[in-house]
């Protein structure tokens, strides 16, 4: 399950590759667009380092923190689609399909069984 030392270890990680990839995301989006792409990655990702000194262990908040510093330093449209998804993270959901749906409320305090299947298959990745 995610937790806080685990997603700062993850957000370390994605702060790492978006320095080793700075310049092909930024050549990337030079080919179509305005090339700053790397930019408002790296930039995002560093504001959150800056940031998670404040996290708790409410997965919750932690992600709204996310967002918010992500959005701070990057301006672009991929930078208020990432603070958009950080921001839905946040607010963690009630499950609405299947028979777990009828569990209402509840269904926020547990994992989507689906989604702990897949996260597990995934490990083979
Ligand atoms: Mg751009």
């Amino acid at each position: 399950m995610l937790n806080k030392e685990n997603l700062i270890i993850i957000l370390d990680k994605l702060f790492d590759l978006s320095k080793k990839y700075y310049d092909d995301f930024n050549s990337a989006d030079a080919k179509i667009g305005d090339g700053d792409l790397g930019i408002t990655i790296l930039h995002g990702l560093e504001e959150i380092q800056k940031n998670k000194v404040s996290f708790s262990n409410d997965m919750g908040e932690n992600f709204m923190v996310c967002s918010k510093a992500f959005v701070k330093r990057s301006g672009s449209s991929f930078g208020t689609l990432i603070a958009f998804s950080l921001m839905n993270i946040s607010k963690g959901k009630k499950i609405l399909i299947g028979r777990a749906r009828m569990f209402e409320e509840k269904t926020k305090e547990f994992d989507d069984p689906g989604m702990f299947a897949l996260s597990k298959l995934c490990e083979v990745f």
